[in-house]
């Protein structure tokens, strides 16, 4: 175990797939580490249950508050960083190394090493993509990771290619994929998994799952329009897992239109954001992905491997990575609701071939995916930032 103290630092508490890989992260960093949050919300709860130290930051609000006021001056912005690195760089001072755990974190924790000195390692979630973020975050990222941050670690070859494809070529970058624990899995029976589909009412034809907050670019639409393309005949319903975690309130009413458009208010059940994913998980025989845009990491298709579900999921990004498609999972391409009704048809009309890559998802998820793999990556990364910039 490393004898580095930590300083963790995100900027939101709310339970993304970032924040749930801090989560098991920084549980198993916890001694001598202190996790600050610029919010309070559910992940410091969820921190403290797994016994890690968390404080929320007191400059957090005003934070915040820019991002909320787009119109906003410059000015503004700049202050509240400012006040908030003051606040970071008080706490550093007892820490070897500050992790930043998203981009705004990693800009505080950078702005913070000006007055503590202490190495910044970035935890990359994000694909530094111009189409998803503005010319001059990323411009500040890069220049930041170049000159700043001791070592990034990528959640995927993704990530890493594009922080390099803008300019990032300078600060070294090790690519570690999330780890996830396969015992979560298998603390749910086929009965715990049966008594959920009971419970909410679900019908006995085939289950698809769709788990990931609703957003566009999860493309949980593209789930909906594939169900309108299957027959009715076939009995198959949809869970919805997930909620507008990050300001998407209009586009979850979306989903919602497109259900009553399309008639499938029986067959598509939302069910918001659920802190019981593994039972989901199992209860579902068939678990989808659709994402529209490259996909950083994708948790999600991970879970579903882990829960020995067959996997249908959406090319790019760090799905691509994933997946060996075919072999693992069933790979479609992003956006198609034809290819998706294709590929659910298939699963559910070969049950055999469905078992064996469930299987096969499983055992690569557990070689390639779990914390016991990934947690000696990080530590690693995490010791070589410690000792500074090269
Ligand atoms: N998740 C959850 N409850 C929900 C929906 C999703 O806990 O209702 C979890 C899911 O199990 C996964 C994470 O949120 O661990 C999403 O991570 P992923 O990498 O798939 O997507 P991200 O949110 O990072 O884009």
């Amino acid at each position: 175990m490393t004898t580095q103290r930590i300083l963790f630092l995100d900027h939101t508490a709310v339970l993304g797939g970032a924040e749930l890989c801090l989560l098991d992260v920084a549980a198993y960093f916890r001694e001598g580490s202190l996790v600050a949050l610029m919010e309070d919300g559910p992940l410091r709860e969820a921190l403290e249950r797994r016994g890690v130290r968390v404080t929320v930051l007191a400059s957090g609000g005003s934070l915040r508050q820019v991002k909320r006021e787009s119109a906003v001056p410059g000015f503004a912005a700049v202050g509240a960083v400012l006040n908030a690195a003051r606040e970071v760089a008080r706490l550093a001072r007892d820490y070897d190394v500050v992790y930043a755990n998203s981009q705004k974190a990693f800009v505080v924790a950078c702005v913070s090493a000006a007055f503590a000195r202490r190495p910044v390692l970035w935890h990359l979630h994000d694909i530094l993509d111009k189409r998803i973020f503005s010319r001059v975050n990323i411009g500040v990222d890069v220049f930041l990771a170049n000159h700043v941050a001791s070592r990034v670690i990528a959640n995927s070859q993704a990530t890493a290619s594009a922080l390099r494809a803008n300019g990032g070529t300078r600060v070294p970058v090790d690519v570690v994929y999330n780890g996830l624990d396969p015992a979560v899995a298998d603390t749910v029976t086929a009965a715990d998994a049966a008594s959920m589909r009971a419970s909410l009412g679900l019908g006995k034809g085939p289950l698809l799952g769709l788990f990931g907050r609703l957003a566009p670019w999860k493309g949980q639409h593209v789930a909906i329009q594939a169900l309108a393309l299957i027959d009715v005949d076939t009995d198959v319903e949809l869970v919805i897992v997930g909620d507008a975690l990050f300001g998407e309130e209009s586009y979850a009413a979306e989903l919602r239109a497109l259900v009553a458009k399309y008639e499938l208010a029986k067959r598509v059940h939302f069910l918001g954001f659920r802190n019981d994913v593994p039972v989901l998980m199992r209860m579902v025989d068939v678990l989808i992905h659709t994402s529209t845009a490259p996909e950083p990491f994708g948790r999600v298709i991970v879970e579903g491997m882990l829960a020995e579900r067959p996997v249908i999921a959406t090319a790019g990004g760090g799905a691509s990575e994933i997946v060996r498609p075919g072999v693992t999972a069933w790979q479609i391409q992003p956006n198609s609701p034809v290819d998706l009704a294709t590929a659910i048809l298939d699963v559910i009309d070969d049950h055999s071939r469905a078992r064996e890559i469930a299987l096969a998802g499983r055992a690569d998820a557990i070689a390639r995916f779990t914390l016991s793999v990934t947690l000696p990556q990080t530590e690693r990364s995490i010791a070589l930032a410690a000792g500074g910039r090269a």
